[in-house]
């Protein structure tokens, strides 16, 4: 039976994407008591559903400009590198790598100019030309410049799961609907939390100092139901592709002019098999198509931009899902966006790259933890934990094979 005597923390985080992940490990290595509250499966939304490139601003500066977004994500490869290698906390040497660096290529608008452009905007990662004998199989046929850019690319699950896998304890599953309910002293200041055990029925309640929304999309629903504007948020869709079958490995974006005009990463599904998910332009206009509209117009881009890589055979599906980021009036936000009001603080990374920086700036926002005695965990010992979300292309059931 679940203790119904208050427990108090310095702080309760609801949401186990990268970003709320990151921020416990952060916070729990501060000495701050953190308890974290997942609705669903750990990364469920964004981070499961996303590339895992850990951009280091080359997207944002083709312009030749360093730009306020690429500033801020320039020195994002560094500091992951430093966890994925075991240098430094959170220590993620059981997060896979899709990839070791992506590529970058381009169609006919470009030029040469393509290499010299990271350098031009001050970047830390610049990309580097490569000879024909050192491209990948799969761009060994494109007529333009191919280059190297040391931008790591992570496989989430296993990103998600290495990071749980370390704060079990300190995570647990809510039922947001009908298990939570919030007292409030005024609008955004929380008293405490009243939970019900979505399994057996038992209750708890949480006397946080602070609460932190890292709930990607559901921070809207959340900053409701504390009394806060949900208007502080933006969606911005995107209808991803994604290709199964004998395909090469690629990771990369192909660039032209000012845009990406794919962004392809690869993935191996439980059978073995390769996944390819593509974004970039595809993923933006495909937004007004249907699935069957897309994966045809897909299909068109990808011969277009790989002329070598041979698609028959391979069978097609697409997924739609939402950017959710602090409010920028439908443009990409520069940079994190974190809020505050009472004793919440609403915040959402803008980019997975980013979520270091985030955790970093909440940690200097709260401040110190309070000195008293740490919470006694055998209080919330019986409780059920989450899980890891699954990946789109493993709940997917519709996929083409004649397209
Ligand atoms: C298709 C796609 C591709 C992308 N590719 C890249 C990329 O290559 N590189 C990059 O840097 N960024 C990329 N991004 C952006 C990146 O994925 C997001 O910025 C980041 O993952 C957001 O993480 P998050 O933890 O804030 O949110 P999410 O990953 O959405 O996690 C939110 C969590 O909160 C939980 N939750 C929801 N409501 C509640 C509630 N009421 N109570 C408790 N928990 C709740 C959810 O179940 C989920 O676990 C991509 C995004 C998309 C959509």
């Amino acid at each position: 039976m679940a203790s119904t005597r208050p427990l108090e923390l310095d702080v309760v985080i609801f949401g186990g994407g990268g970003a709320g992940l990151w921020l416990l490990d952060e916070l729990i290595r501060h000495g701050f008591d953190t308890v974290l509250l997942e609705a669903a499966q750990l990364g469920r939304g964004q981070t499961i559903a996303s590339q895992g490139i850990i951009h280091g601003g080359l997207k944002y500066s083709i312009s030749g400009l360093l730009t306020p977004s690429a500033q801020a994500v320039r020195d994002m490869p560094a500091r992951w590198r430093q966890s994925l290698t075991g240098q430094k906390p959170p220590r993620l040497t059981r997060t896979l790598l899709r990839g070791e660096h992506c590529h970058l290529w381009q169609t006919a608008a470009l030029k040469s100019k393509l290499a010299m452009i990271g350098a031009r905007a001050g970047l830390r990662v610049t990309p580097a030309k490569l000879s024909r004998e050192d491209r990948p199989p799969a761009l060994g046929d494109c007529p333009g410049v191919v280059a190297r850019l040391d931008e790591q690319v992570i496989e989430p699950a296993s990103f998600l799961a290495d990071l749980a896998g370390q704060h079990h304890l300190n995570l647990l599953r809510i039922d947001a609907q009908g298990g939570l309910r919030f007292e409030l002293r005024d609008a955004g200041q929380v008293e405490a939390i009243h939970l019900i055990d979505p399994d057996s029925s038992d209750s708890l309640i949480l006397q946080p100092r602070h609460i932190v929304f890292t709930a990607g999309a559901g921070n809207a629903q959340l900053r409701r139901a504390v009394g806060l504007s949900q208007r502080a948020m933006q969606r911005r869709p995107l209808h991803m592709v994604m290709l199964r079958g004998e395909l090469p490995i690629l990771n990369g974006h192909c660039v032209d002019g000012a845009t990406t005009r794919v962004t392809i990463t690869s993935a191996q599904d439980s059978s073995g098999a390769t996944v390819w998910q593509v974004g970039g332009r595809v993923a933006e206009i495909g937004v007004a198509m249907s699935p069957q509209k897309l994966v045809s117009h897909a299909r068109g881009e990808l011969e277009a931009v790989l002329p070598g890589v041979d698609l028959g055979g391979v069978q097609w599906a697409t997924y739609r899902i939402d950017r959710a980021e602090g409010d920028a009036s439908g443009r990409r936000p520069d940079d994190v966006s974190i809020i505050e009001h009472g004793n919440v603080i609403t915040a959402w990374p803008t980019k997975l790259a980013l979520v270091p920086r985030l955790a970093q700036r909440i940690v200097s926002v709260l401040g110190q933890p309070a000195s008293r005695r740490p919470f006694d965990p055998s209080a919330i010992e019986n409780w059920p934990r989450p899980a890891v979300a699954q990946p789109p292309w493993e709940i997917q059931q519709q996929w083409f094979t004649d397209v």
